[in-house]
């Protein structure tokens, strides 16, 4: 927001679009432009218009989507160590990188704490962080993996509770169980007519 928030014709949006499949490096700015619009039709509002009103010098880079499943590194004897995404580098679909970063971060500065006071020595502390973070790691980079396919499957996506329960809060882990069946939002509802409408034209051309 470089003229803050009251100016809004001055903000800078990050817009990313993704699904699964080819990884067309070759693309120029334009054709990948060209692309996102197509795909963006049969979006809904406002992200269809977001995407249809990009101007057309706009540069869409491509950013193919990792993962390293942590398995334990050298750590030249318990004096060097891994952090953050350097650690457990994960697909963005559950939004647990950063919180993961500051995780280690935070254990890592405490670690540190006791080698200067003497608690611990160094190659102690290295292995009782990495006990913590590499488990930690690959519990999350597997989960968040698991989430990207099914963040990419339509049908999966209409299962979830975002679609299921909407913006709610959620309920503990002691809540009752999900209510099965036909319980979807309206939003899901109305994708599902579209889709059904859409494959009865199909069908009858
Ligand atoms: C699209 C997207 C959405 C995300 N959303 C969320 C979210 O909602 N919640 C969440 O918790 N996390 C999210 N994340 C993940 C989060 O951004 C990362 O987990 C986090 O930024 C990783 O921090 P890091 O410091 O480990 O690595 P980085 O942020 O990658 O920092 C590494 C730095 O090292 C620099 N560098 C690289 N090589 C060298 C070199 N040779 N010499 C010097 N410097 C170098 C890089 O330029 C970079 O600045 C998202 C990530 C993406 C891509």
């Amino acid at each position: 927001m470089p003229d803050g928030p009251d100016h809004p014709e001055s903000w800078i949006f990050h817009m990313a679009m993704a699904w699964l499949g080819d990884a067309n490096n070759k693309m120029s700015y334009p054709e990948r432009l060209a692309l996102i619009k197509e795909r963006a039709v049969g979006m809904g509002e406002p992200a269809r218009s977001a995407f249809l009103w990009l101007p057309d010098d706009t540069e869409v880079h491509k950013a193919d989507i990792s993962f390293w499943i942590p398995k334990p590194w050298d750590n030249r004897n318990g004096r060097m160590s891994l952090i953050g995404d350097a650690a457990h580098p994960m697909p963005p679909y559950r939004g647990q990188g950063l919180n993961h970063c500051i995780c280690d971060a935070s254990y890592l500065l405490a670690g540190i704490s006791e080698v200067h006071g003497g608690v611990k020595d160094l190659a102690t502390m290295i292995k009782d962080y990495e006990a913590d973070i590499i488990p930690r790691g690959q519990e999350e980079v597997k989960c968040s993996v698991e989430n990207g396919y099914m963040l990419h499957d339509w049908k999966k996506v209409e299962t979830s509770p975002v679609f299921t329960r909407g913006f709610k809060p959620m309920e503990g882990h002691d809540a009752e169980p999900e209510k099965k069946g036909e319980d979807i939002s309206e939003h899901a509802r109305v994708h599902r007519e579209r889709d059904t409408e859409e494959n009865i034209t199909v069908a009858a051309a």
